[in-house]
């Protein structure tokens, strides 16, 4: 845990010290779970947003992408449920006077078993070497199928005391478990409660006639109200899909994992409209290709798994959730939900208007069934930051620091510099950095010496470095040096162009879905 500890706290000073990700009005001591995305950061951001983007709407001939408004009618979020069920439960302890989210604290305590699950297989391995077969030991080691058991009793058990609004029974099942208060190990804990998690503003100049509104909790509403004028601008047939990036905002009760949980986030979603009946095939289909969309990033397929939901939200007949190896443990990255026609439905009877799709094979009209894809940009941001930052052992005993970002989304592509002030190799350096920029984003660098640089870029996370010294006076060539595997190469400035966009270009990394 401390190790685990100590890996967080280091991808949160790298994010701060390379212009990444700073604190919201740090000058003022900071807004509690807000973050703003720096020089770099920003790039990074719009790098997965893109490669996203292009994923899912560009390739896609049947799905397009919009940009709807944050603001919007409140009626909205009546239909949608989010008025009166967008609720965490929440409980505070008498002691220390914290809050927590009664079912993460519930979760976290099956964390804690799944670890030791994990301990004991990882001694198991150990102990059995080569002829070790994980699947088979998880299935029938008492001590292992103890602590799954204690898992699901304890998690189905949560499950249905939510869905019955059972909040009783989350503190009775906390007690019983013997959870305390992480921070202080009290065990006082006051009775759950719900909160809702949308914030309010207000719309309109004067005081009577000012309007309540929420700031939109998801954007899949900007989506869904949308659904009959994008099908018929764009003549969609079903099965389509409507896809769009933008801010959230949650007024989420604990929010203490840097940008893993925000008050201001931005998602990346898309709705799938299709017959009804087929649901769960295009729930299976969206679910693979939504994995092989993150394995296309090459940051390790071990470091992902499925978590089916027990608990369903009030809009879903089928949910999984992508999680992902962040430095604090698996934690969900991206839902998969299939929404039935919820949200349609309710959108025509609090808006009194048709929202269905006439079918021309079927001669008939329906009301689609949706299945929505729901990614946190920022979480994937968090997951990308956090896989790449490593300390690598050299061969001449010093360490480095490298942040291995999938290349096709690292915020500088190339780095350039001149081996000397001096002698017109910065001249050369600089008619390179004209030309590469664009095609690519580029950094001039003449600052210190070269190792020093290199060591920058590394931490950086820019892939290529491009060093001109003084045989490029004579011969056109430059040295290039590769992030990853340190090499170096002699290569001729023409050749620069193509070196990088073999490997940064998104076409290749996406091919490999
Ligand atoms: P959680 O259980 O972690 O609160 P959720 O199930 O409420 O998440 P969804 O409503 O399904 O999340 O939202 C879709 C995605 O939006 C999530 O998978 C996550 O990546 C992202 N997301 C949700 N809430 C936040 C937040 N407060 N900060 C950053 N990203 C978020």
């Amino acid at each position: 845990m401390a190790n685990q500890d100590d890996q967080f706290k280091k991808v949160i000073s790298h994010a701060k010290e390379y212009g990444y990700v700073f604190q919201s009005s740090e000058i003022y001591d900071g807004l509690s779970a807000v973050y703003d995305y720096a020089q770099n950061g920003a790039e990074l951001k719009k790098n997965i947003r893109d490669y996203w983007w292009k994923a899912m709407v560009q390739m896609n001939d049947n799905i397009v992408g919009i940009d709807s408004a944050i603001f919007m009618h409140p009626t909205i979020w009546k239909a949608s449920g989010h008025v009166d069920a967008f609720n965490d439960p929440l409980i505070d302890n008498k002691d220390s006077k914290k809050r927590y989210r009664a079912d993460v604290l519930i979760e976290d305590y099956c964390a804690k078993i799944e670890a030791k699950i994990d301990k004991e297989v990882a001694k198991a391995a150990k102990r059995f070497g080569d002829a070790f077969d994980k699947d088979e030991f998880v299935a029938t080691n008492g001590r292992v199928l103890g602590y799954q058991e204690k898992i699901n009793t304890t998690l189905s058990r949560m499950a249905k005391s939510l869905e019955n609004e059972d909040l009783a029974d989350v503190k009775a099942l906390i007690e019983e478990l013997e959870i305390a208060d992480p921070l202080t190990g009290s065990k006082n804990w006051t009775e759950v409660k719900q909160f809702n998690l949308m914030f309010g503003t207000k719309l309109g100049s004067s005081a009577d006639t000012a309007m309540d509104l929420y700031l939109r909790p998801e954007t899949a509403q900007g989506i869904f109200v949308n659904f009959l004028n994008v099908q018929k601008s764009g003549r969609m047939k079903i099965p389509f899909g409507i896809a769009q990036t933008g801010k959230a905002f949650r007024n989420e009760i604990v929010a203490r994992q840097f940008i893993f949980r925000m008050r201001e986030f931005e998602q990346m979603e898309m709705q799938f409209f299709i017959k009804p009946g087929t649901q769960k095939e295009w729930y299976e289909y969206w679910k693979e290709a939504r994995l092989k969309w993150h394995l296309s990033l090459g940051m390790g397929e071990e470091n992902y798994r499925f978590h089916d939901h027990e608990k369903l939200a009030h809009y879903a007949d089928a949910a999984a959730d992508i999680e992902f190896k962040f430095p604090f443990g698996f934690k969900e990255l991206e839902g998969i939900h299939s929404r039935t026609d919820f949200d349609l439905k309710a959108h025509e009877e609090y808006s009194g208007k048709k929202l269905q799709y006439f079918d021309h094979e079927e001669k008939a009209s329906y009301t689609p069934y949706v299945l929505e894809t729901s990614i946190g940009l920022d979480r994937m941001f968090l997951a990308v930051f956090s896989n790449a930052l490593q300390e690598e052992e050299l061969e001449n005993g010093t360490t480095r620091t490298v942040l291995k970002l999938p290349s096709v989304l690292a915020p500088v592509k190339a780095a350039i510099f001149p081996l000397v002030k001096k002698d017109g190799l910065p001249e050369v350096a600089k008619q390179i950095v004209e030309d590469l920029k664009w095609d690519f984003n580029v950094f001039y660098d003449e600052k210190d010496a070269v190792g020093k640089r290199y060591r920058r870029q590394d931490a950086n996370g820019t892939p290529f470095c491009i060093t001109v010294d003084h045989d490029t006076l004579e011969d056109n060539t430059v040295t290039i040096r590769h992030r990853d595997t340190m090499e170096q190469q002699r290569v001729k400035i023409e050749d620069l162009r193509q070196i990088i966009k073999q490997e940064v270009d998104v076409r290749f990394w996406l091919m490999k879905m």
